[in-house]
């Protein structure tokens, strides 16, 4: 059987008719079924989770590496990296956030604190180099990676304050050895995780909280 072109035509449009009917049908199914959501019946679960990102809200202050009021040039640009393939000792997704800098020099740029909170864990990690992870006062983990150098001896336990000054960015890590550096470019690694009774731990892509805090720049003197 040959099919006219006129017929064709008709035929097609008869299919588009049917197909965007059933897709309406499918969105009105779908409108109604969130409006029946409320969250009071959220399960025990979801309100957790719930809670956890709301933790990170209460407690961000500060972007963590200030403006330089001298230098101009001096910017940091970071993108959605959130589980890049990442390979050094194994392939793994990338956990963090890495804000890149401008200006490519190791110890220029400094590090502060994005909250209050205390000193949980300081000194070389093989992969994070010199970092600092500070624990918020809503127990969210906060960590800072490939430091050049700490802004104080810092112990764990030490107070610290949102926009304290931690140390400055570098490109030290990936390496057994402490103080390995040059093996990537310099940044700052970003990594927040939360946890909660039944879950001890769990990384939370920084991307967004970081896009939040970009108004909050700090200013600091340095070039
Ligand atoms: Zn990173």
């Amino acid at each position: 059987m040959r099919l006219s072109t006129a017929s064709l035509g008709l035929l097609v449009i008869g299919a588009c008719l049917l197909i965007c009917l059933e897709l309406s049908w499918i969105s009105e199914g779908s409108i109604r079924k969130t409006e029946e959501i409320n969250k009071d019946s959220l399960s025990e679960q979801a309100r957790g989770y719930y809670e956890l990102y709301e933790n990170i809200w209460k407690d961000l202050k500060y972007f963590p590496v200030p403006e330089s009021t001298e230098d101009e040039e001096a910017e940091v640009s970071f993108e959605n990296s959130w589980l890049f393939e990442r390979t050094y000792g194994g392939l793994y997704g990338h956990e963090g956030t890495d804000l890149m800098p401008s200006v490519e020099k190791s110890g220029y740029y400094p590090v502060v604190s994005m909250t209050d909170g205390v000193v949980e864990k300081v000194g070389w990690l093989e992969k994070g180099g010199w970092r600092i992870g500070i624990r918020s006062i809503h127990d969210v983990y906060f960590y800072y990676a490939h430091l050049s150098s700490y802004a104080e001896d810092f112990r764990e336990g030490d107070v610290i304050e949102a926009g304290q000054l931690l140390g400055y960015m570098g490109d030290t890590g990936y390496g057994k050895e402490e103080g390995t550096t040059g093996q990537f470019p310099v940044h700052l690694h970003v990594g927040i995780y939360v946890r909660n009774e039944e879950i001890p731990e769990l990384a939370v892509n920084p991307y967004w909280f970081l896009k939040y805090l970009e108004q909050y720049k700090l200013k600091w003197s340095f070039s």
